[in-house]
């Protein structure tokens, strides 16, 4: 088996290593490192979860470790379709980086303009950034993108899918024709094909097993579902979530919940909230800060469940997620692989449940024909109770927040046994602590009543809005200025750039280059 010191490696990169506690190269590592090494162009096709971001990271580090950062033109440039990712691949960078004296900058929406063209400005090793933002700078004729030696596009299938390929296409002719390209997609659409066509040089192709699709370290289920009545079924739909949750018991330690709409993803939070789960929703028409926060309240363990749209949660890093719902079945069937490949990480155990709504069966079929298998089904726990009985609105002491003043939170408290047949607000009503109510009473699911959030309200579209939002904030903004104004620390830290001078040798890269 390949071992990292067998990857000729930088030594500081492997010290490194040494101290992640990682002992092997997966094997999109153990297939991009040494391609990359030797300055080839890199072709991985590898779902999130493979280890592929230190697939690309471990290389360039090292290949950068033989050159010099110049004022305003940096030397690598890592493409990621999302805030969270590109923020993940900069974290990535500070583990493996942090024995040499690289630099990066992270250009993200959100993040002062200011802060981030003073790091450029002193001059990158690598330049981590949304395709927009980049964009927006080099408008601004504050980046140089000439000096460029690899370029990295990671998620690929995802920047396709939320309308960012012209701009790949655009910052792909902005950079030199001599350029490495390491290129990652989970997928090959025709588009993807395309491009790798046109800006890979006989790229070496390195294409992992779909770690989720296989895990058999990830159980999953389905739960076919259809409401007693057409108006009472997003109530009794949010009834069986909760049940299905309440079944899992301690098993479920915490758990990402997926919607396809963001609406749903508000309602449903509201929703877990109103009845005493301790639960925030993550999206992206959220603010920045709100979403990293949440992120790292999801992380520290302090919230138990995040819901959460595709767009957002596409590529975190959360390496111990027990279970994953699918509130809805995802209208794009590798959407599927990508959620449930949220959990089972790292060769842990992992759950997937979903609900599959009869307007959902044609895009159920599509993910069994993708994952090739049938999804074991589940009885629906509910199936034959009276949600309205179980549903019917009782007094009840509402928490609006599991959060305790010292910020962190507990878990919610059981029914307990699992053949209670109805757990919500009945349960939830006799063992709701007689805390204060801190605001008006929610009106009862039963009714179907939960006010949507005004600003969600106008919004029905579920990825092109989702797609269109996430790209109108990758860019500057009129909000964005106003943001950078108003930027908390915690903002500033996402910028996270070492302000160390380069001090390494310069040698030229176009030495590594075969040819
Ligand atoms: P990624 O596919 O880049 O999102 O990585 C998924 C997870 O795998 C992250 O938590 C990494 O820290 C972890 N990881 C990366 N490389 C290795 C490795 N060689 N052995 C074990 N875990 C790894």
């Amino acid at each position: 088996m390949t071992k990292f010191s067998d990857l000729s490696l930088d030594p500081k990169v492997l010290k490194a290593i040494v101290d992640t506690g990682y002992e092997t190269p997966t094997p999109i590592q153990a297939g991009a490192i040494p391609a990359a090494l030797a300055g080839k162009d890199v072709l991985g096709i590898a779902q999130t979860g493979t280890g592929k971001t230190a697939a690309f990271v471990m290389p360039m580090i090292t290949l950068l470790g033989r050159g010099r950062a110049r004022a305003r033109m940096p030397r690598s440039l890592v493409l990621a379709p999302t805030r969270e990712l590109a923020a993940q691949v900069a974290e990535n960078f500070d583990t493996y980086a942090k024995y040499t004296k690289l630099t990066k900058a992270l250009l993200i929406g959100g993040v002062s303009f200011k802060d981030q063209d003073a790091l450029i400005d002193r001059g990158v090793d690598v330049l981590i950034a949304t395709p927009g933002r980049l964009l927006d700078h080099f408008e601004r004729g504050k980046l140089i993108l000439t000096d460029v030696k690899i370029m990295v596009v990671d998620e690929a299938d995802r920047m396709l899918d939320m309308g960012f390929i012209p701009d790949i296409e655009r910052i792909f002719n902005l950079t030199p024709f001599t350029r490495q390209t390491l290129f990652f997609s989970a997928t090959m659409a025709p588009e993807i094909e395309r491009i790798t066509n046109t800006f890979l040089s006989s790229p070496e192709k390195i294409e992992v097993a779909r770690a989720a699709t296989t895990g058999a370290n990830i159980t999953q289920s389905v739960v076919m579902f259809k409401g007693s009545r057409k108006d009472a079924e997003a109530s009794e739909k949010r009834a069986l979530l909760r049940r299905l949750i309440d079944d899992e018991g301690d098993a479920c330690t915490n758990a990402i919940i997926f919607c396809n709409r963001k609406t749903d993803v508000d309602i449903v939070a509201k929703s877990l909230k109103k009845y005493g789960y301790n639960a925030e929703p993550i999206h992206g028409d959220l603010e920045q800060s709100q979403r990293t926060r949440t992120l790292e309240g999801f992380r520290d363990g302090s919230i138990r469940f995040l819901i959460a749209s595709d767009v957002a949660a596409r590529g975190l890093d959360i390496p111990a997620v027990s279970h994953v719902f699918n509130f809805d079945v995802p209208s794009h069937a590798e959407d599927y692989v990508h959620r449930i490949g949220r959990t089972g990480r790292a060769g842990r155990k992992g759950a997937t449940i979903m609900i599959c709504a009869p307007r959902d069966e044609k895009y159920f079929e599509a993910v069994e024909k993708l994952v090739q298998s049938q999804i074991p089904r589940r009885d629906n726990p509910l199936a034959g109770h009276s949600i309205a009985a179980e549903e019917a609105p009782a007094p009840r002491a509402e928490r609006s927040s599991e959060r305790s003043s010292s910020g962190r939170s507990r878990s919610r408290s059981r029914s307990g046994s699992s053949s209670s047949r109805s757990d919500a607000p009945r349960t939830e009503s006799a063992k709701a602590p007689a805390e204060p109510v801190v605001e008006a009473t929610p009106a009862p699911e039963a009714k179907a009543a939960e006010p949507r959030p005004a600003h969600t309200a106008d919004r029905t579209s579920e990825r092109p809005s989702e797609r269109g939002t996430d790209r109108a904030n990758d860019r500057s903004s009129g909000t964005d200025r106003n943001r950078d104004r108003g930027r908390s620390p915690r903002e500033d830290k996402v910028v996270g750039m070492g302000d160390d001078t380069p001090s390494f040798i310069a040698l030229s890269f176009d030495q590594r280059r075969p040819g």
